[in-house]
């Protein structure tokens, strides 16, 4: 029984991104984004995502009829007599906090981090990044039989790698208003179509998990320029803040703000504990992975951070999401576990659970067959 397992994921925004420095909340919002501390790179905390997962995973949780107290979604006592359950996926997951009990969340989050950074050159989009961040993110490239780290450029230059459908003009890029020059010596010594992220001892290559028009128009830079170069091309605009009393704009109240931009690749990874070790018997890594990636899946429309109304935040989350056939095993094995202690008012909400799944697919399979009934009659058994 394995006591935790590790899942990474990857994101790219299909909006600008703003997380703000008080948090994920909407409303009025600062104009500076979350920081790296040690470098000044933007990143996402993973108690944002962490937030923002809990949400959506309850709003799907809802929206398959299952019955959980709107208190789980926050975790935390609202009052005497609104306080979290601590028994549904949506505490056991993310953990909660009863006045009598309380309890760590299962799924860990790691901070959302930049890997690829789409900047406008001259010779239109290419996409940055360094050693140091492909180093933090566990990826490197696959020669022969060995697997070895990503190459350094030079001091001021930068590496086109191979299969690049890059080319600068003589040999030279702006990245906004840096200019830098390529490095003869080592582009070219690199290929993405090669670069690996090993995940539970099981290779995966990203040119499976990245758009090719992404990975086809990286650029590594050195380290010390990561950072100034991201920075210097967030988006930066001027909005009115808005009263959220009146709906008005509020007097004088021009603000800038900064975010990142659309295209821009993260990476991050979500530690499963083992919800056995933790005296939870009717549990297992499994459900807590697909309670997570529920809610991930909802990042695609809803978004992340602030702003949401004025066309912010949206993530689209690439990863090997758990198949639902081994949902539902585990979900048969979690049956057979609270049979065995008796605890029917748990077996019942699966049912209930069940029950609502069941109905909707009977309503699509309807559906479908209505199409191909439609087909058949325009072109007579085309459809079998
Ligand atoms: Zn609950």
């Amino acid at each position: 029984m394995k006591a935790f397992e590790l899942k990474r994921y990857y994101a790219i925004a299909l909006d600008p991104i703003h997380i703000g420095t008080g948090g994920y909340r909407i409303g009025r919002v600062d104009n500076t984004i979350v920081r790296e501390p040690a470098t000044g790179i933007p990143k996402i905390p993973g108690t944002t995502i962490e937030g923002v997962c809990r949400s959506y995973a309850f709003l799907k949780a809802m929206e398959e009829g299952k019955s959980i107290n709107p208190v789980c979604a926050k975790g935390k006592v609202k009052s005497e007599s609104e306080q979290p359950c601590g028994k549904c996926e949506i505490c056991v997951t993310f953990g909660f906090s009863r006045k009598d009990r309380s309890m760590q969340a299962m799924a860990l989050f790691s901070d959302t981090r930049i890997l690829f950074f789409p900047v406008a050159t001259m010779i239109g989009p290419v996409w940055v990044t360094c050693p140091m961040v492909l180093k933090d993110a566990g990826i490197k490239e696959i020669k022969g039989s060995s697997k070895e780290d990503i190459p350094k450029p030079n001091n001021n230059t930068f590496i086109v790698p191979e299969s690049s459908k890059i080319n600068p003009p003589e040999e030279k890029l702006n990245f906004g208003w840096l200019l830098l020059t390529q490095d003869k010596d080592n582009s070219k010594k690199t290929d993405t179509s090669k670069w690996v992220y090993y995940e539970n001892s099981k290779q995966e290559m990203l040119k499976d998990k990245i758009p090719d028009e992404i990975l086809s128009r990286i650029v590594i830079v050195p380290d010390n320029l990561f950072s100034t170069i991201v920075n210097s091309n967030l988006e930066v605009r001027t909005s009115v803040a808005i009263d959220p009393e009146r709906g008005a704009a509020e007097e004088g109240a021009l603000f800038t703000y900064e975010a990142i931009p659309r295209g821009t690749v993260f990476w991050f990874d979500v530690t499963y504990q083992n919800p056995k070790h933790f005296g939870l018997n009717d549990w297992e890594t499994n459900l807590i992975i697909k309670t997570v990636e529920d809610g991930l899946r909802y990042f695609e429309f809803l978004g992340v951070g602030g702003m949401g109304s004025r066309g912010f935040g949206r993530l689209e989350v690439i990863g090997n999401f758990l198949p639902f056939e081994e949902y539902i095993d585990a979900l048969e094995r979690r049956l057979e576990t609270l049979q065995k202690e008796t605890k029917k008012e748990e077996i019942e909400k699966i049912c209930e659970y069940l029950r609502g799944v069941k109905s909707k697919m009977e309503k699509d399979v309807k559906d479908i067959q209505s199409l191909i009934d439609k087909v058949n009659k325009i072109f007579p058994k085309f459809c079998r």
